[in-house]
C-alpha cells in the first residue's frame, strides 16, 4: 500500500508479553498491514506473529452477533435479549445458591480497563472473589514467589537492559520462540561479549551461542540451582556485603544448599558436575548478571519453590537492583501482567491489595459503594473442581479458552458440562465457547481503546484503528451493561474514565493517565503524576524491606516414569503460534509452517519403538490418548518427549497436580508411553 492510501494507527501488539509498539495500517475500515514502531521496548523490531498474523482481525469467522443456545443449537439474537438473559440467569443462580456459586475468568488478552471492570463486576455486583485468569497456569508461582522473597511479583528489570548484561542465565525459557524480540536483546548481549548460560531440557535456539548448556531433566531446576549456590558459597563467590546489608535468612540457605553438591545433583539432573560449577562461576563472577526465566520454572507442582530458588541465586550474588541484572520472568501473554495488576486474582484487589485486609476492604467498599466479601475466592483449577462437585453453578469466561489451554482437557470438559450456566465472551467461537449457553461477541484489540502492561511493567496504549467487526463490543462495555442490568450504577463512559478510577485505587498506577503514556509507556510503580516510572525495582531496598532467602529442597514431579509410562512429556510453544491458536490459527502462512500437533522424540527412543520421523504415533498418559506425528530429533534427550501446547492434544495428556501454595498446575512434567500406529 502506498502511504497516502492507508491510515496508520499506533498501538501495542496483541500477542506476547514483550508488548511491541507498532502501527496498524488501515484501509476501508480494515486492517491491511502492520509496521513496527521505533520506540521502547522493541525499537523497530517485531516477530513473525505481530508483523504478519493480523488477518484474524477481519477474518470471516469473527463472532458478529450474540448467540444463545436454544435446543442445543446456537441462535443469533439481539444484544438486549442476550444481556437480559445473562443478567437474569446470573441473578437467579446468585439468589438461589449464593454469590460464591458463580465464578469468572478474566483475560490476559484483554486490556487493563476490561480486566478492571471484570473483577469489579465479580466483586461488587456478583459479590464473590471467585475471579482468576490464565496467569494461574503460567506465572502464579512467580507472583507469589517473588512477592515473598522480594516484595513484588514482577520482572525486576527492563527488556532492553539485557543487551547491557555481561552474563545472561536463561533457565526454562525458549526465548527465541516465546518472546522473540527479547531474544534479540540476548543475542545482542552475546555479540557485545556477554556470557550465555542455558538450562533447558531441550536444545533451544539460544543453546547454539551458549557458553554453558545444561540439558537437565524436566522438573529438576531446584536441585540445579541449589548446586550452583553450593559452588558459589563453597568458593566464597557470594556477595557478602549485599547479603549482610540487604537480605535475611542467609543461614538457612547455607544449611540447605550445602546438601546439594554438584556431584550429587549430576545424578538428579543429568547435568555434569563440571558444567554446574562453570555456570555458577560465570554467573557469580560477572558484574552484570541477569536471569531470564519462563514457564520451565513456574509450571511445576513445586513451582513456587522453583521461583524462590531463582530469587535465592540472584540475592546470593547481589544481582538485584542494578542495571543489566535482576530476575526477569517473561510473561507469556500481551497483558498477563496487567490482568494480575488489575486484581483478576482471587485473593487481591487491584494493585495486589489483599481482600482479607480490613483497610483494603474498606477502601474498595468506599470506592465502589457496596459491601464486599473478604473471603479468598477460587483459583482456576479449584473452579473446575467445584463445578465438578456441583458447588460452582455458573461461570463467566472473558477471552480465555481452557478447553485447549488447561491440563487434562477431559476433566475441564466435564466441569464445564456440569455447570448450570456458562457465558463465554470472545472474538471467535472457540472450543470453550462451543460449550456455552450464551456467547457474546467481543471487539478485538484493533477495535478498542485502552492499555496493556507488558512483561517489564510498562503500561502502554492500545488504540482503536477500525470500527467493531459486526456487532462486537468492547469487553468492558459489555460488563458495564450487565452491571446496570443487575442494579449497579456505573457512570464510567470511556476507557479513559476506567483508567482514572484504576489510577485512584491502584498504588502502582497512581501516576498513570492516557496523556502521560501517549508517546511512550511508563513502567510501574508510577508513584504520582510527576514520577517517571521505575525501570529497575529494588534499587535502594527490596519492596518488602529486606530480601528474604527462601531455601527449598528438590522435590520430584508428581509423576515419575515407570514401566507403564516410561517417558517424560514436557510441553511448550513454537514461534509461529500464540497460545490456543484462536488468532494465529487463522493465518494460512503460519499454519503452512506448523499446522498440526507433533511429538518430538529422541532417535534412541524412536529406534527402540520402531518409529520413523514423520510417522503417526499414539501418545498415552493416565488422562488420555492422542494421535500425533513423530518428529525424531536430537534436540530432545533420551526418555523425554516434547509437544507444543497450542494444539489441544498436548493438554489431553497433561497432569492436574498443583503447586500447593499457588495452585499452578504441573504442565511441564507428566509421564506417557508412545506406540507406533
Ligand atoms: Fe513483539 Fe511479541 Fe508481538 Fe512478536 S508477538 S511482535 S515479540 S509483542
Amino acid at each position: 500500500y502506498r502511504a497516502w492510501e492507508v491510515k496508520k494507527v499506533r498501538t501495542t501488539c496483541s500477542y506476547c508479553g514483550v508488548g511491541c509498539q507498532m502501527y496498524l495500517l488501515v484501509k476501508d475500515d480494515k486492517v491491511v498491514g502492520v509496521e513496527p514502531c521505533f520506540s521502547e521496548p522493541n525499537k523497530g523490531l517485531m516477530c513473525v506473529k505481530g508483523r504478519f498474523a493480523y488477518n484474524f482481525i477481519n477474518h470471516r469467522d469473527r463472532l458478529k452477533k450474540p448467540l444463545i443456545k436454544k435446543n442445543g443449537e446456537f441462535v443469533e439474537v439481539e444484544w438486549d435479549e442476550a444481556l437480559d438473559y445473562v443478567a437474569s440467569r446470573l441473578k437467579k443462580i446468585k439468589d438461589e445458591y449464593g454469590s460464591d456459586s458463580i465464578a469468572g475468568f478474566a483475560s490476559a488478552r484483554c486490556t487493563n480497563e476490561d480486566n478492571y471492570m471484570f473483577q469489579k463486576f465479580m466483586r461488587a455486583v456478583i459479590g464473590t472473589n471467585n475471579v482468576d485468569h490464565c496467569a494461574r497456569l503460567c506465572h502464579a508461582t512467580t507472583v507469589t514467589g517473588l512477592a515473598t522473597t522480594f516484595g513484588s511479583g514482577a520482572m525486576t528489570n527492563s527488556i532492553g537492559e539485557l543487551e547491557k548484561a555481561d552474563c545472561i542465565f536463561i533457565i526454562g525459557s525458549n526465548t527465541t520462540e516465546t518472546h522473540p524480540v527479547t531474544a534479540t536483546y540476548i543475542k545482542r548481549a552475546k555479540l557485545n561479549g556477554a556470557k550465555i548460560i542455558v538450562a533447558d531440557p531441550r536444545e533451544i535456539e539460544l543453546t547454539k551461542g551458549a557458553d554453558v548448556f545444561m540439558q537437565l531433566k524436566p522438573g529438576t531446576n531446584v536441585a540445579l540451582l541449589n548446586a550452583m549456590m553450593n559452588v558459589i558459597i563453597e568458593e566464597g563467590l557470594e556477595d557478602k556485603k549485599f547479603i549482610e546489608e540487604r537480605c535475611e535468612n542467609f543461614e538457612e540457605l547455607v544449611e540447605i544448599v550445602k546438601q546439594y553438591t554438584p556431584e550429587k545433583v549430576e545424578e538428579i539432573t543429568g547435568v555434569k558436575a563440571e558444567l554446574i560449577k562453570e555456570a555458577a562461576r560465570l554467573y557469580a563472577m560477572s558484574e552484570k548478571s541477569s536471569i531470564v526465566y519462563s514457564m520451565g520454572i513456574t509450571q511445576h507442582s513445586s513451582g513456587v519453590e522453583h521461583v524462590y530458588s531463582v530469587a535465592n541465586l540472584a540475592m546470593l550474588c547481589g544481582k538485584i537492583g542494578k542495571e543489566g541484572c535482576g530476575v526477569n520472568p517473561l510473561r507469556g501473554q500481551n497483558n498477563v501482567q496487567g490482568a494480575c495488576d488489575m486484581g483478576c486474582l482471587p485473593d487481591v484487589f487491584p494493585g495486589y491489595q489483599k481482600v482479607f485486609v480490613k483497610e483494603n476492604l474498606e477502601k474498595f467498599e468506599g470506592a465502589w459503594g457496596v459491601k464486599l466479601s473478604d473471603k479468598v475466592g477460587l483459583t482456576v483449577p479449584e473452579v473446575f473442581k467445584a463445578a465438578h462437585d456441583g458447588k460452582v453453578k455458573a461461570l463467566y469466561i472473558m477471552g480465555e479458552n481452557p478447553m485447549v489451554s488447561d491440563p487434562d482437557i477431559k476433566h475441564v470438559e466435564e466441569a464445564l458440562n456440569s455447570l448450570e450456566f456458562l457465558v463465554v465472551q470472545d472474538i471467535f467461537l472457540t472450543d470453550t465457547a462451543k460449550l456455552a449457553d450464551v456467547v457474546l461477541p467481543a471487539a478485538s484489540f484493533a477495535e478498542k481503546d485502552g492499555t496493556f502492561t507488558n512483561s517489564e511493567r510498562r503500561v502502554q496504549r492500545v488504540r482503536r484503528a477500525i470500527n467493531s467487526v459486526g456487532e462486537a463490543r468492547e469487553d468492558w462495555r459489555i460488563i458495564k451493561e450487565l452491571m446496570i442490568r443487575l442494579g449497579y450504577e456505573c457512570s464510567l463512559n470511556s476507557s479513559k474514565d476506567v483508567m482514572e478510577e484504576i489510577s485512584k485505587l491502584t498504588p502502582q498506577y497512581r501516576g498513570i493517565d492516557y496523556e502521560r503514556i501517549e508517546e511512550k509507556g511508563l513502567q510501574w510503580p508510577v508513584l504520582d503524576k510527576n514520577h517517571s516510572g521505575t525501570p529497575i525495582l529494588h534499587v535502594e531496598k527490596f519492596a518488602r524491606g529486606k530480601g528474604l532467602f527462601k531455601p527449598a529442597h528438590y522435590k520430584a514431579a508428581a509423576e515419575t516414569p515407570d514401566s507403564e509410562y516410561p517417558l517424560i512429556l514436557t510441553t511448550g510453544r513454537v514461534l509461529y503460534h500464540y497460545h490456543t491458536m484462536t488468532m494465529t490459527g487463522k493465518n494460512e502462512g503460519l499454519m503452512n509452517i506448523v499446522g498440526e500437533p507433533f511429538v518430538e522424540i529422541n532417535p534412541m527412543n524412536a529406534s527402540k519403538l520402531g518409529i520413523k520421523d514423520g510417522e503417526m504415533v499414539e501418545v498415552t498418559s493416565r488422562r488420555g490418548s492422542v494421535k500425533v506425528r513423530a518428529k525424531v530429533t536430537e534436540r530432545i534427550e533420551e526418555d523425554v518427549v516434547f509437544m507444543p501446547f497450542h494444539f489441544k492434544e498436548a493438554n489431553t495428556l497433561t497432569n492436574t497436580a498443583l503447586d500447593e501454595v499457588t495452585k499452578e498446575p504441573e504442565l511441564k512434567v507428566c509421564t506417557v508411553r508412545i506406540n507406533r500406529l
